[in-house]
């Protein structure tokens, strides 16, 4: 059978990874994780002292750009230079950047290259926020997730609170809104639904109904 490429975008904590990654294991694709290349090179940054809280040395990170490496491992880990950071990634201090980052395009073509060779072959479920829109404009099949922004903030805090981080609720409330700000409104590839995207909300939806909608939906472009 032919093998798609299919794309979920959507603002932060709207459960896409827990979606792409159900979608990939049912379908037997690659699951890659975009934001994590974004949270990857955010942390580069923030080992070297480049970006911090009234600080952002671009012009030094632009100069390393070549020599910095981030790929997956075989278990869809990301890896930095060879080394798997997917724990210090999902910190609330790379989350405080990671906006500001992303929202250079010099960072983003650079990202963009390396996520439509991942892609290459299709067979693939990305996330992230312009995957339908600029990476794969071309892809079989598009979602776009949304849910409420408390709902969002009540996920993200519980998933940062099993992992042990010390985090105000209010931090994490902050944090989203911070981010949705800056990733809806910066010039290069803002987050917007694309045209050609089913919207599915996750509200009130338990993970096995969404991909059970998304399957049905993924099914109808196989044939
Ligand atoms: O998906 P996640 O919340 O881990 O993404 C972290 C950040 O990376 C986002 O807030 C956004 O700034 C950036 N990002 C992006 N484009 C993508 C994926 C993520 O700008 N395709």
């Amino acid at each position: 059978m032919k093998k798609i490429t299919i794309t979920i975008d959507g603002a932060s904590s709207t459960g896409k990874s827990t979606l792409a990654k159900r979608i990939a294991h049912h379908m037997g694709y690659t699951y890659i994780d975009s934001g994590a290349m974004y949270r990857a090179l955010t942390l580069y940054a923030i080992r070297n002292q480049y970006i911090g809280e009234d600080y952002f040395n671009k012009e030094q990170l632009i100069k390393e750009l070549p020599g910095i490496s981030i790929d997956f491992d075989p278990n869809d880990s990301i890896t930095l230079n060879g080394m798997l950071v997917e724990d210090e990634i999902r910190s609330m201090e790379v989350a405080d950047h990671v906006s500001t980052i992303a929202k250079e395009p010099i960072f983003r073509k650079f990202l963009v290259a390396k996520q439509r060779e991942l892609g290459l072959e299709g067979g693939v479920v990305m996330d992230g926020r312009d995957i339908g829109s600029v990476v794969f404009p071309d892809a079989e099949m598009k979602f776009y997730l949304v849910a409420s922004a408390e709902t969002r903030a009540v996920r993200r805090f519980r998933e940062l609170r099993d992992k042990g981080e010390r985090v105000s609720p209010k931090a994490v409330f902050q944090n989203l809104a911070k981010r949705d700000a800056i990733d809806s409104t910066r010039k290069d590839s803002p987050l917007i639904k694309p045209v050609d995207a089913i919207e599915l909300n996750s509200e009130n939806a338990s993970e096995d109904h969404l991909l059970n909608i998304a399957i049905d939906h993924i099914q109808t472009r196989l044939h």
